[in-house]
């Protein structure tokens, strides 16, 4: 069901309980401001999911509301990802689902990472 993105952070939403450790996810990448999970429902032979520590919504919220040094942590981690997982060439797509129409489930701010394969025009 997609999320309300301009409702206020939910602390008991599934990724802050990854965050905390409350709940278990594969984890493939960790630094100061983001970890990198695999998707527990791929849809590509490579899909990770890139989520920023801070409490944040959306792409929305942390545009707006992030500090410079978790906005440029962020866009480095993604990238730090890719490199991690050799995707950097052949190449990767990434992806953030924004609110309803968006088709955002998870009301904490991720980037998806999809590689592994030539993806076509557009996943769906
Ligand atoms: O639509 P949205 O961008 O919010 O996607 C949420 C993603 O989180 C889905 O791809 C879903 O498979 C993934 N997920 C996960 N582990 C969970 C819950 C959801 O990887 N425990």
């Amino acid at each position: 069901m997609p999320i309300d993105a301009t409702l206020p952070y939910d602390e008991q939403n599934i990724f802050a309980k990854i965050l905390r450790g409350d709940i278990p996810a594969t984890r493939v990448y960790e630094d100061e401001w983001a970890i990198a999970i695999r998707d527990i429902a791929p849809q590509a032979p490579t899909h990770i999911l890139v989520i920023p520590r801070g409490a944040y919504v959306s792409w929305d919220d942390f545009s707006t509301r992030g500090s410079e040094a978790e906005i440029a942590g962020f866009v480095r981690a993604v990238g730090a990802v890719a490199r991690a997982e050799g995707l950097v060439e052949p190449g990767y797509r990434l992806l953030a689902n924004i609110g309803a129409h968006g088709g955002q489930e998870v009301p904490h701010l991720h980037v998806h990472l999809f590689g592994g394969a030539p993806l076509g025009p557009m996943l769906a």
